[in-house]
Formats: structure tokens, sequence, C-alpha cells
């Protein structure tokens, strides 16, 4: 028997016996090896395990930052949305806000017979259909800037018509009958004939006298057989005569503006009962009223 092995025996039944030798240290490196298998695996579990955690803590750190990232982007589609309504808002509103000039200028042009332009209502060339909401909004700042280019030009030429307009003398300066007419007629004093130089109203004493037209009192006082007058000049070679007042209600030098109330009727001068005697004057000749009052 070999003293550093160990003998292991099987003793069957029957047949022969059978004999093994195993060294003495075979068992302690079994064991040693068991131990540095376990260790391994041991170590791999715990790199496992590791290695989990941290990818579970990545994920989760990834997914909040996917969900940060959604919450932001919803936001962002929101507030897109929003600006696109807007803009679709205020494109719409600056095109209603130009066609209500549009109208606005035709009812002006109507009003003070000003000959239109052909600018109003003019097609716009842009194509917002195939627009970035940039150039849509630089497409409507052109737009606008041209309008008010349009509209400050309309408007200069239309204070200008209506100033003009507001100077001819075209209203009635007192609402009584006409009792006498523009032109030749029967002398109201004596024998003959004499020409008539303006229209006489007849009115009870003190109605209103209003200025036919705009302008500045040249003239407030008594003033020979037109007795109490008041003459205002208009401009352009215009002038209104108002006679026989009992009342003058204006100075010289006052910018008297069309309606306004200036005198009142009376019998002042060469007169034969409460009227007034009014003219008209184109470069200081008389010329027949009623061809401007309306
Ligand atoms: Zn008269």
């Amino acid at each position: 028997m070999k003293k550093d092995k160990l003998s292991i025996l099987i003793l069957p039944r029957s047949g022969k016996v059978k004999k093994f030798y195993i060294p003495y240290s075979l068992p302690k490196y079994i064991g040693i090896v068991a131990v540095v298998i376990a260790i391994i695996i041991f170590a791999y579990q715990s790199f496992l395990k590791i290695k989990k955690d941290s990818l579970e803590r990545e994920n989760k750190v990834k997914e909040e930052a996917i969900s940060v990232l959604e919450t932001e982007i919803s936001e962002k589609d929101s507030k897109i949305k929003n600006y696109e309504e807007d803009g679709n808002n205020l494109k719409e509103e600056v095109f209603k806000k130009m066609e209500e000039l549009d109208r606005i200028k035709e009812d002006l042009e109507k009003l003070g017979d000003i000959p239109p332009d052909g600018k109003g209502g003019e097609g716009v060339s842009f194509d917002f259909e195939h627009a970035n909401p940039k150039e849509e909004l630089l497409a409507l700042s052109e737009i606008l800037d041209n309008k008010i280019i349009e509209m400050e030009g309309f408007l200069n030429k239309a204070d200008e018509r209506f100033e003009y307009l507001s100077r001819i003398p075209d209203i009635f300066p007192a609402s009584g009958r006409i009792s006498s007419g523009f032109g030749i007629r029967r002398n109201p004093f004596g024998r003959g004939f004499e020409f008539h130089k303006g229209i006489d109203i007849a009115d009870c004493q003190g109605a209103e006298i209003i200025a036919a037209a705009k302008g500045k009192v040249i003239l407030s006082e008594y003033y020979g057989t037109y007795g109490n007058c008041i003459i205002i000049d208009h401009g352009n070679g215009l002038k209104t005569v108002y006679g026989h007042n009992s009342k003058n209600l204006v100075n010289v030098g006052a910018t008297i503006n069309k309606g306004d109330v200036i005198g009142e009727i009376g019998s002042t001068g060469r007169s034969s009962g409460p009227h007034l005697h009014f003219e008209i004057r184109v470069n200081d000749e008389q010329v027949d009223p009623l061809k401007y009052l309306k």
C-alpha cells in the first residue's frame, strides 16, 4: 500500500474487489477549487446586480428626461398652435379693417364728390396659403404700410375737398320764404325798376340768420342801405352778405363755420319789413344765390 495515497475499495456482492488510489491532497484541492468557484459566482452575481441597478437608474433618468421633453414639446406645440391661431386672427382682422377702410373711403368719395383713385380694394398678390408665419407677418406689415400711405394720401385729398366744400355757400341762411328773387324787379320804394342784387328771405323779427358757408367775418356794422350788415369772406373769391339784421352776433375777424348763427332778422336800413337780404359775390360781383343754395 502506497503511503501518500488514499485507498478506496469497492466490494461488490459478487465478483472482484475494485481498488482505487487517490492522493491525500485531492479533497483539499477540490475544496479550494469549490471556494474559488463560489467566490467567482458570487462576484459575477454581484456584478450583474450592480449592472442591473445602474441600468435601471439610467433608464429611470432617461424616462424622466423623455417625459420632460415630451411636456416641453407638447407645450411648444400648443404655443405654435396659439401663434398660428393668433396670426390667422390678426390676418383676418387686418383684412376686415382694410375692407372697412375701403368702404369708408368710398362713402367719403361719394359724399365729397371726390374722384376715386382706383386704389381701393386692390387685390393682394401675396400667396398666404404657401407662406410661413414670418413671411406672412412681413407681407401683412408691407400691405398695411401701403394701405396707410394710400389712406394718408386719400385723407389729405378728402380734407382739402371737404374744406373746399365747407367754404361753398350752399345752405339757406334763413328758414323763411323767398319774398324777392335776384334780378330786375319793380322798385319797392317808388316807381320804375331796379336790379335786385340778392334774394330776400322774409321771416319774423329776431329769427336766426346762419352762415351759408365757413369763412371769416370781414364786416359787421351798420352799412348804409343794408342796415346792420355782415359780410363773410369764404376764400376763392367768394363772399356772402347778410343785410337788414336786427342784431349782428359776430365780430370782424371771427372764423365762422357753415351753419353757425351769426345774427337775427330785422328791418334796418332800406327795408319795408323784417327780412334777410342775402347776396353771394364772386370776385365782388353779385351772382344769383339760388345757383348755389341747395
Ligand atoms: Zn334785398
